[in-house]
């Protein structure tokens, strides 16, 4: 009898699954795919996840390995998640392995057992509850107290609850689970508070929910697009409720910083157990999260970008929420987009996706025009108030103050002097962004990458922002020994201390990375914010995603000209984007909120439209761009990165790439480079890439498919650290 070839995805660079030989003694009925192995790998032992079963190999008999160990009963990952994994590995040109690990808890990928952790509680089964503890009491003291325990509380216990001052009673526990008499059950997820105010949708949200409402049970892509506060959440949430009410599970991704318990605890409203899924937990909480909406013990799972890989009991709807955001792009390793990745996962489930934004990005608004997504729109804020008025500040040839402009002062002292809040928004913390010798033109490097660094004058030195090293702020020039040493431009802490002299007395609150580390600062200074006890809001990105501040009423962008004169094709996108989100923190129903933008260059065309028609303008004209460059969505793009630590191996991969690509031939493909990378040296690596450019996705695939093995074993990639992006965030 010949047994059945187990196809395994290992974490390792391979482009293939591998071949193994069921366990020893397993029941080959019992193998399905999306269960755990552990198998050899070289002199390693490794957790993979079994994607298939062949009747043959290719690998000669005698030389297949035999798996160790089978970790599931059951398959971990369902069939769409699978399918998922499989599709993503060849459209991301990354080893499956690799791809399958990305989508498991830190501790499944470990070996783990697929139980909950941490939280989970023990109880007795109906054996242990027959038991008389007092019977067992003279042999066995510790079981018999622990099932006393147990037996009083009927909902289980904690394990950190049954050892009181004692020591752990894992071991005694495990012993009695082995005997049947206790198991461990996972914690229910918190249950929510239903209940609240439910808002009375305006006509512009009725009409998007029963389009959502009517589309539950297939597929159908929606955007879903509205200015911030015009009422997207409270879309969202109609849209679950009637969700929830069939049986079925909603997932929404949210951005990075976007999980605020703010957020959380509108959508608690529903009153169904949600797990969280964010960078925030502990491995255990992580793994309990992942389980419960395995299981369908959560309803709701919110999530941020690595949640798109989380296997739901019964999906019924998926929501991305500001669908635009970086975030949702993984930047190293398996880069893959979390938003694309929804909606082929919505495709695949027959469920419907909402993609909701007030900046949708360029590709979802060329599929809302193509008739791929179907297009909602919210255009007015909730409760009647008017979006801001935007306005240039040209800035050219104006004395400014530590990079405020006259015009901007002024119309600070008059919004303040209304009771307005200020919101100022400039992305560049610390001091400045250079520090030099006036006398001889010295600037402080940064020693490994090509970047001047950072001065931070509270915390005294000067830093990197891009490899975060770190030194002690010289007293004179290392070049000429003169001690006129300057810093020069302005981050956001020079901003905060030019405004506490400008405006002494008034309450100024500064959010960024530096001042907002502490855990919990973040949360007391957003508060702060809101109250309206903080007078001027001065920060970074941090500042400008998620939050509203219905006190403010001025908004100044200190510097729109960083995004205008990119190497990255995005960066006006983002620029824009930006702006906009920023711009909408502001405003309500009597008081319209005013948008000053500082600039150097007013006559920018990109500039012209956003300010006259929006974003919607912006977009036009920034796709208008995109086609006439055949750049996405009108065109493909691949981006191939390498670095080493001198810069010709960097190089020699390259070179060697493009030889093999034009050595395809592939019909429609174009190639740009190598060429340095617009920072070329970072954390002491020399950096370069090849860019990849094709009209099609097919065609654009046809090629990387046969392109990227050969890479893996040209012999200069084993002198530098390449990668391979498909769809790439930024040309970076
Ligand atoms: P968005 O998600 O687009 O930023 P929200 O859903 O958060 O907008 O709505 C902004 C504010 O307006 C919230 O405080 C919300 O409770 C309120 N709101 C939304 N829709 C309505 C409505 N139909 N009637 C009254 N208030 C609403
Ligand atoms: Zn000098
Ligand atoms: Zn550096």
């Amino acid at each position: 009898m010949t047994e059945p070839i187990l196809k395994v995805a290992v974490p390792s660079p391979l482009y293939q699954p591998l071949d193994y030989l069921p366990p020893r003694g397993s029941d080959a009925a019992a193998l399905r795919p999306g269960q755990r192995l552990r198998v050899p790998l070289g002199r390693r032992e490794v957790v993979g996840v079994l994607v298939g079963v062949a009747g043959e190999s290719a690998v000669g008999g005698g030389r297949l390995r035999r798996a160790v160990e089978l970790l599931d009963a059951e398959p971990l990952l369902p069939a769409d998640v699978l399918d998922m994994l499989r599709w993503a590995a060849a459209y991301y040109c990354h080893p499956p392995g690799e791809v399958h690990v990305a989508a498991l808890p830190v501790l499944l990928r470990r070996g783990r057992p697929a139980r909950p952790r941490v939280a989970g509680l023990w109880r007795l089964t109906p054996e242990g509850a027959a038991l008389d503890p007092a019977a067992i009491g003279r042999r066995a003291p510790r079981q018999a107290a622990l099932l006393a325990a147990l037996g009083a509380a009927p909902a289980g216990l904690a394990a950190e609850a049954l050892a009181g001052d004692g020591p752990s009673p894992l071991p005694v526990l495990r012993a009695m689970a082995a005997k049947g008499w206790v198991e461990q059950v996972a914690v229910p997820p918190a249950p929510s508070e239903a209940g609240g105010d439910w808002p009375e949708p305006s006509p512009e949200q009725r009409e998007a929910i029963d389009a959502i409402h009517a589309a539950l049970g297939g597929y159908q892509a929606f955007l879903l697009e509205g200015v911030t506060g015009s009422g997207k959440t409270e879309v969202y949430l109609q849209a679950i409720e009637a969700v929830l009410a069939q049986g079925r599970q909603a997932l929404v991704l949210v951005p990075e910083i976007g999980l605020t318990p703010q957020l959380v605890r509108r959508f608690r409203r529903l009153g169904a157990p949600v797990a969280l899924l964010h960078s925030g937990l502990s491995e255990g909480e992580r793994l309990n999260a992942w389980l419960a909406a395995r299981s369908g013990e959560a309803r709701l799972v919110l999530g941020t970008r690595s949640a798109v890989f989380v296997p739901l009991a019964e999906p019924g709807v998926f929501v991305i929420d500001e669908e635009h955001d970086a975030s949702y792009k993984q930047q190293d390793g398996f880069r893959y987009s979390a938003r694309d990745l929804l909606v082929w996962r919505a495709r695949r489930l027959g469920v419907p996706v909402v993609l909701g934004s007030a900046t949708p990005s360029l590709e979802s608004l060329h599929n809302a025009r193509r008739g791929r997504y179907h297009r909602l729109h919210l255009p007015r804020r909730a409760g009647g108030a008017r979006p801001p008025r935007m306005r240039l500040l040209d800035v050219r040839g104006q004395p400014m103050d530590e990079g405020l402009s006259a015009g901007l002062v002024e119309a600070m002292h008059r919004h303040l002097g209304a009771g307005g809040q200020v919101l100022l928004f400039l992305n560049r913390r610390g001091f400045a962004p250079a520090f030099l010798c006036h006398d001889c033109g010295w600037l402080a490097e940064c020693p490994r990458c090509d970047m001047p660094l950072t001065f931070h004058r509270v915390a005294g030195r000067l830093q990197c922002h891009h490899c975060d090293s770190r030194q002690a702020v010289p007293v004179q020039c290392p070049a000429c020994g003169s001690p006129d040493l300057r810093a020069v431009g302005a981050g956001t802490e020079r901003v905060e201390a030019v405004l506490r002299e400008r405006f002494a007395g008034v309450q100024l609150l500064r959010i960024d990375r530096d001042t907002m580390r502490a855990r919990g600062a973040l949360e007391a200074g957003l508060a702060r914010a809101r109250s309206g006890e903080a007078k001027i809001l001065l920060g970074t990105q941090m500042l400008a995603k998620g939050h509203h501040f219905p006190g403010v009423t001025l908004v100044g962008i200190l510097d729109a000209d960083q995004g205008l004169f990119s190497a990255d094709f995005r960066a006006p996108e983002r620029m824009a984007q930006t702006i906009v989100q920023v711009a909408g923190r502001a405003g309500r129903a009597e008081r319209p909120g005013e948008v000053l933008i500082q600039t150097h260059h007013p006559e920018h065309p990109l500039l012209q439209q956003l300010v006259r028609g929006g974003y919607p303008a912006f977009a036009e004209a920034a796709l208008a761009e995109r086609e006439a460059a055949r750049l996405p969505p009108f065109g493909q793009l691949a981006l191939l990165r390498a670095e080493a630590p001198r810069r010709a191996d960097a190089r020699a991969f390259l070179d060697a790439a493009r030889a093999s690509a034009e050595a395809l031939a592939a019909e429609g493909v174009q190639l740009w480079g190598p060429v340095p990378s617009p920072m070329e040296r970072r954390a002491g690596r020399y950096r370069a890439q090849l860019l990849v450019q094709a009209p099609t996705r097919a065609q654009l695939h046809a090629f990387l498919s046969a392109w990227v093995e050969p890479l893996a074993a040209l012999k200069s990639a084993r002198r530098a650290r390449w990668s391979l992006e498909v769809d790439p965030g930024d040309t970076y």
